[in-house]
């Protein structure tokens, strides 16, 4: 499950990782600052267009660093607002990262609000019985690298649909930590690669703008809240009590609510602002009119945001969304106590854009063509 690429990725390195493994190699310090200039203000794409290093010191990037560790496979646009990026790693793991965009009332896509959604590991280990990500199990974790090196990823293409992709170093505004995978196992990597993405030797991405969904880590949101970063945190809810949450969550038996609600609170109490609850709606289990009244308590109780999300039907998943009326019917309960609440339309159903989809349908042409 361990993967050790022949270089590592120089997405993954820190200024001070950087600077150190320059000095071994007898390269003053303000070298470090000059190369992440290179990646991540002017984003070259090869080790020669860095001009302003010898090269000498360019050969010897080159055989110590991989420069971009994920290539791009597949872009898949839909018909609305979400492109998705198939990437693959270099032991042909396959990932996703997606693009949302929120067009702004009368100014169009071009000037659209983009958040974009990372992945974290290949597969997850968490096993959700509603998830795609989860059901082929844990292939590996994404090393910092892998994570950061998505973002610069969507940096690159060339978008036609937003000229601000030309303009702007991050051209988008929100990332959500949501793609595949559970962020919280995986928990070194990505606050290394958050911190990359935030510094502003790095992306110089405000952290206050990425969001980091959990299925509900306890002692990782506890350790998440003394981080200095300052990230936004959602939590996977899915069932307002234990019998519901335990049926599609087995992480709920390890950390059932009586653990998980105080490690939310203790969280939102450290960084003073609202966490949020992902609940997505599955016909028949967890979207009853007592479901919505205990979600409802919960929320006032953490003073939380929720957002509701019609699920997402996978290939071969037995689970519906509720109709529209049910849908309503189960935000009102929520609104009526004044809950801060979205009831979400979700973007690029036409081109599998829940969690995992994409990757699981090319995993399985890949076996079909080996067969
Ligand atoms: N592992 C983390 C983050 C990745 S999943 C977590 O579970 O929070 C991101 C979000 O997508 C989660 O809220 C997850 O429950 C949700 N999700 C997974 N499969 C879905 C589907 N088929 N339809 C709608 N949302 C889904
Ligand atoms: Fe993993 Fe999140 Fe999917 Fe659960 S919902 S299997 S934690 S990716």
């Amino acid at each position: 499950m361990k993967y050790a690429p022949a270089k590592p990725p120089l997405t993954g390195e820190t200024l001070a990782t950087l600077t150190a493994r320059l000095k071994e190699h007898g390269e003053p310090a303000f070298r470090a600052k000059q190369i992440l200039d290179w990646v991540y203000k002017k984003r070259a794409r090869q080790w020669d267009d860095m001009t302003n290093l010898s090269k000498p010191l360019r050969a010897w990037l080159d055989a110590t660093f991989e420069l971009m560790p994920v290539s791009l496979v597949l872009n898949q646009q839909s018909e609305d607002v979400t492109d998705k990026l198939l990437l693959e790693l270099g032991d042909r793991s396959l990932i996703e990262t997606v693009i949302i965009r929120v067009p702004q009332e009368g100014v169009g896509l071009d000037h659209s609000r983009k958040t974009i959604c990372i992945s974290t590991q290949v597969g997850c280990a968490m096993g959700c019985v509603f998830c795609a990500s989860g059901l082929m199990g844990l292939k590996r974790d994404l090393n910092a690298g892998e994570i950061v090196a998505q973002l610069l990823q969507v940096c690159y293409r060339e978008d036609v649909r937003t000229p601000r992709a030309h303009m702007e170093l991050a051209s988008f505004d929100n990332i959500v930590v949501m793609g595949m995978g559970e962020p919280l196992a995986n928990y070194d990597a990505i606050i290394r690669a958050l911190t990359i993405v935030n510094a502003d030797w790095g992306l110089g991405f405000g952290a206050r703008r990425i969001t980091l969904s959990t299925s509900g880590l306890v002692p990782k949101i506890l350790q998440l809240a003394d981080e200095p970063l300052g990230l936004r945190l959602a939590i996977s809810l899915h069932g307002a009590t234990d019998e519901v949450r335990e049926k599609i969550m087995p992480v709920n038996k390890a950390y059932p609510l009586a653990k998980l609600l105080p490690a939310i609170k203790t969280f939102s109490e450290k960084h003073g602002r609202m966490v949020t609850l992902e609940f997505i709606l599955i016909e028949e289990i967890n979207d009853s009119l007592i479901q919505a009244e205990k979600l409802r308590d919960i929320a006032l109780d953490l003073h939380a945001h929720v957002n509701l999300i019609p699920y997402n039907t996978v290939e071969g998943l037995p689970w519906k969304r509720p109709s529209i009326t049910r849908q309503e019917r189960f935000a009102d309960i929520l609104r009526d106590a004044r809950v801060s609440v979205t009831l979400r339309r979700e973007k690029g159903h036409d081109i599998d854009a829940a969690c995992g989809q994409l990757r699981l349908k090319t995993e399985k042409d890949r076996e079909l063509a080996a067969m």
